[in-house]
């Protein structure tokens, strides 16, 4: 029998198989003109006091679920922080479902003529513009009244719950696009593969997919036709989806899905040249789970992961204490700590405009600090106290930075609060273009690949129709990659690069040939990259760069590459 094979872009390598569950569309805000028909108000308001008891009754029993033992597996002695943390939050939103002031400002609707879920709507409308007025730690409950408002509303007109549905059994999710905010609340012993229709090889969707080792394939059109019926086999290094998977082909899966492969915890090239081996995270549990891997470092440490859900900008107290907390689990070793990048993909509400027509071309990473010093001086504050309470070799850079302009700002920022070690990301053309003037300023410079390649090929990186342009294997991409290194040699100042190229085995020896002194990536990536690197020696390494320069074609210069890397075949990578 021919299987049913679906073609999309691999984006997080690995097996993953189990049945779909399709993400909900989000809610619709019901119409404004909606009345109560033909029902009673006593009628519409008994609706709304059921909807709300039966949304609280659900997101209880799933706060119980999270805190019960897991299956047939021993008792744990404890919960999980993050399990402890997601069911308090489930029991707090649980009881905003039935406020008495949201269902009183229901029901005063409601008895006025509006439609019930209208009348949900607006009351939910009316608490959260004054708890945005209260800020605070009031102003960030607004998100959760949303929530409430949207499920009960869902359950009103007889829609699927929003969000990651919660089932009681491992399964697929399929998906028109994920938001990070989404994805980084996937829970892995759950989510076994995410299949998404759009959505782009670098998007931070994607990122985020690799750093929770979810098998991921996005940009998948034909994806669409798949319903809870179907049992799927997702390959996130091949980038298909099959439907009916073989048992054969389950049992594959499993197999390799549980074989795991090890790092020593130092980079080096087949003749001994040290390549430090880091870890790109977004918050204090990735840095803990980096340190583990046997990451050297931390080569980024994106902060706006830990804030993406914030209305309002974190304290300088707060960012301390999560600062801090990744700091500590690399004492003694080198942390870089990037600065907000906010914007694009990874709008912070309390940074970014929401009406800009093109947010990545738009007041993004270092270019809100035009807009809002404030922001940038706190945390600039807030990561020199986390600095000085823990023993991190504490280095600061900036997203986004085009001009020598920018690099003399940012740094003279960060001296004031005594961060000596500050650098810059290389994203925008124009700074690896001048590289050189660049880094007579900057103490370092790291390649986000990622970006560069966006703005390179003029491709979103979202966009997953656009995967063969938004590809690092890019010639023009790669003669970026040298101009900067070049400007770092001129300097003698170190360029690493931590943006998804870094984490390709292949692309990874590609570029320190380049001239490239350290790699930052999902630390699922280090014992791959490793063990490609300790295959060659730095000559060899020099001579796949100069191969892949030559090509003409992203396709070429990769082809050219792995033919000469037969590790590449052994690894099964
Ligand atoms: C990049 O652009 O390559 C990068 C590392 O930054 P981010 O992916 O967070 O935009
Ligand atoms: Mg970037």
């Amino acid at each position: 029998m021919q299987q049913d094979v679906l073609i999309g872009v691999g984006v997080s390598p690995g097996l993953g198989v189990g049945p779909v569950a399709w993400m909900p569309p989000a809610v619709a805000e019901p119409d404004a003109t909606s009345t109560l028909g033909a029902e009673t108000a006593d009628d519409a308001v008994a609706r709304v006091r059921a909807a709300a008891a039966a949304v609280a009754a659900d997101l209880e029993a799933r706060a119980a679920r999270l805190e019960a033992p897991r299956g047939t597996e021993a008792a744990p002695a404890g919960m999980a922080p993050a399990a402890a943390e997601a069911a308090t939050v489930l029991r707090t939103t649980a009881m905003m479902a039935t406020d008495p002031t949201l269902l009183a400002g229901a029901e005063t609707l409601v008895r006025a003529g509006t439609g019930p879920a209208r009348a949900v709507w607006q009351a939910a409308g009316t608490v959260i513009d004054q708890l945005s007025a209260l800020g605070g730690y009031l102003g960030e409950r607004t998100r959760d009244v949303a929530d409430v408002r949207d499920r009960v509303v869902a359950h009103l007109t007889g829609h699927p719950a929003p969000g990651v549905p919660d089932l009681d059994h491992p399964f697929v999710l399929v998906a028109g696009d994920l938001a990070p905010a989404d994805t980084a609340t996937l829970d892995p012993t759950r989510v076994t593969a995410i299949v998404t229709l759009q959505g782009g090889p670098t998007s931070h969707t994607a990122i985020l997919a690799r750093s929770l080792g979810i098998p991921a394939v996005v940009a998948a059109p034909g994806a669409a036709a798949l319903t809870a019926s179907d049992v799927v086999l997702v390959d996130g290094g091949a980038g298909t989806v099959t439907r009916d998977p073989s048992p054969e082909q389950v049992e594959r899966a499993r197999a390799l899905a549980g074989r795991a492969r090890t790092f020593d915890g130092e980079g080096r090239t087949a003749d001994g040249v040290r390549v430090p081996l880091l870890a790109n995270v977004g918050g204090p549990e990735d840095a803990v789970a980096a340190a583990s891997a046997g990451a050297e470092g931390i080569g980024l440490f994106r902060t706006e992961f830990c804030f993406l859900d914030r209305t309002e900008a974190p304290s300088v107290d707060e960012q301390t204490t999560a600062y801090r907390a990744v700091l500590a689990a690399f004492p003694g070793r080198k942390v870089v700590v990037r600065t907000l990048d906010a914007g694009a993909d990874k709008p912070l509400p309390f940074l970014t405009a929401a009406d800009e027509p093109n947010p990545a071309l738009g007041v993004r990473g270092l270019r809100t600090s035009g807009r809002d010093p404030q922001v940038l001086d706190d945390q600039l504050a807030a990561i020199a106290r986390a600095a000085t309470a823990e023993q991190a070799d504490v280095w600061v850079m900036a997203p986004m930075v085009a001009t020598v302009e920018e690099t003399e700002d940012f740094v003279a920022r960060c001296a004031a609060h005594g961060l000596t070690h500050a650098g810059v990301m290389v994203e925008v053309p124009a700074a690896a273009l001048r590289s050189g003037p660049i880094l007579a300023r900057a103490a370092f410079a790291s390649i986000g690949t990622n970006d560069l390649t966006q703005y390179a090929m003029a491709a979103d990186r979202l966009l997953g129709e656009l995967a063969p342009l938004s590809t690092a294997w890019q010639p023009a991409v790669l003669d970026l990659v040298a101009a900067t290194c070049r400007g770092g040699a001129q300097q003698a100042r170190p360029v690493g690069v931590c943006g998804e190229a870094a984490a390709d085995p292949a692309l990874a020896v590609v570029l320190v040939g380049l001239g490239v002194t350290s790699l930052s990536m999902t630390p699922r990536a280090l014992a791959d990259v490793a063990a490609v690197l300790a295959s060659v020696t730095r000559r060899e390494c020099e001579e796949l760069a100069a191969l892949a320069l030559a090509a003409e074609t992203a396709q070429g210069a990769r082809d050219a590459v792995r033919g000469r890397l037969p590790v590449l075949v052994e690894l099964g990578l």
